[in-house]
């Protein structure tokens, strides 16, 4: 089964329907991530449709600052979730200064909530690996993905350390750095995700949208980096992702048969 362990499934638009028709034909098991509160309202009605998708709620660091003093709001909307993301940080793409202090108060919010009601989170880190790390540790969240990783090969080297899980995404096909990084995430702690549809669209700077299948041509190129096949890479992922979530009481019965 494929994985796709971090896609943005609400921002299809027209594409929603071949989206998911993608998903369902090719069973890509989808964690789908939102960006802010309407985003994880509308992923629990996609949700609705397939077992194949798990929607999580979390915030986005750029949609940090607009929700920093609405904690008490979004408290009951992680509780209906059964895993968290995508929050974060971004010092690297968010320039405004101003806007960190919220990121950091809305991340500690989600990463206490986590801690406890027992829930793996799906992290941004761009330009706070350290600081996210820190976090990770200080609250002993232990389940932890790290999305489209790209920051320094020391903190990566110390999140694989606190056994964080990384997903390798379509910049794969794309940039030797990101290469470096696929082989270096040990076989344990592999993650595929597209960051669809966005992703592709941002990487390739055309207007095309990222489709689910793109997942097939991380597998492939992952395979080739790491000297193994498609086929046991996509196994190997599996394993990973049922592992992760194996037993989590929050997800339903019909997403735990789906990863079986
Ligand atoms: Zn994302």
């Amino acid at each position: 089964m494929l994985i796709d362990a971090h896609v943005h499934l609400d921002k299809y638009g027209d594409l929603f329907d071949d989206a998911l028709r993608e998903i369902e034909q090719n069973r890509i098991f989808t964690v789908a991530t939102a960006m802010d509160l309407p985003s994880f309202l509308e992923l629990q009605r996609i949700g609705e449709r397939s077992e194949l998708v798990l929607p999580t709620f979390g915030i986005h660091p750029r949609r940090a600052a607009e929700y920093a003093d609405r904690l008490q709001e979004i408290g009951p909307y992680i509780e209906t979730s059964p895993a968290i993301g995508e929050i974060g940080l971004d010092f690297h793409w968010v320039k405004d200064a101003a806007s960190y202090p919220a990121q950091r108060k809305v991340l500690e919010y989600f990463i206490a909530a986590a801690r406890e009601q027992k829930k793996f989170v799906n992290l941004h880190t761009k330009a706070g690996e350290r600081e996210i790390l820190d976090l990770l540790e200080k609250y002993d969240v232990r389940r932890a993905i790290i999305h489209w990783y790209s920051g320094p090969m020391d903190i990566l080297r110390a999140m694989i350390e606190f056994g964080c899980y990384f997903t390798i995404g379509v910049e794969v096909l794309f940039s030797d750095y990101i290469k470096g990084i696929a082989k270096a995430v040990p076989d344990h702690l592999l993650l595929t995700e597209t960051d669809n549809p966005g992703a592709l669209r941002w990487l390739k700077k055309n207007d095309e949208a990222g489709m689910p299948t793109a997942i097939k041509e991380v597998v492939d190129r992952v395979a080739e980096l790491r000297h193994s096949t498609p086929d046991r890479v996509e196994r190997l992922v599996h394993a990973n992702l049922a592992r992760l979530i194996v037993n989590d009481p929050w997800l339903g019965k019909a997403q735990q048969d789906a990863l079986r």
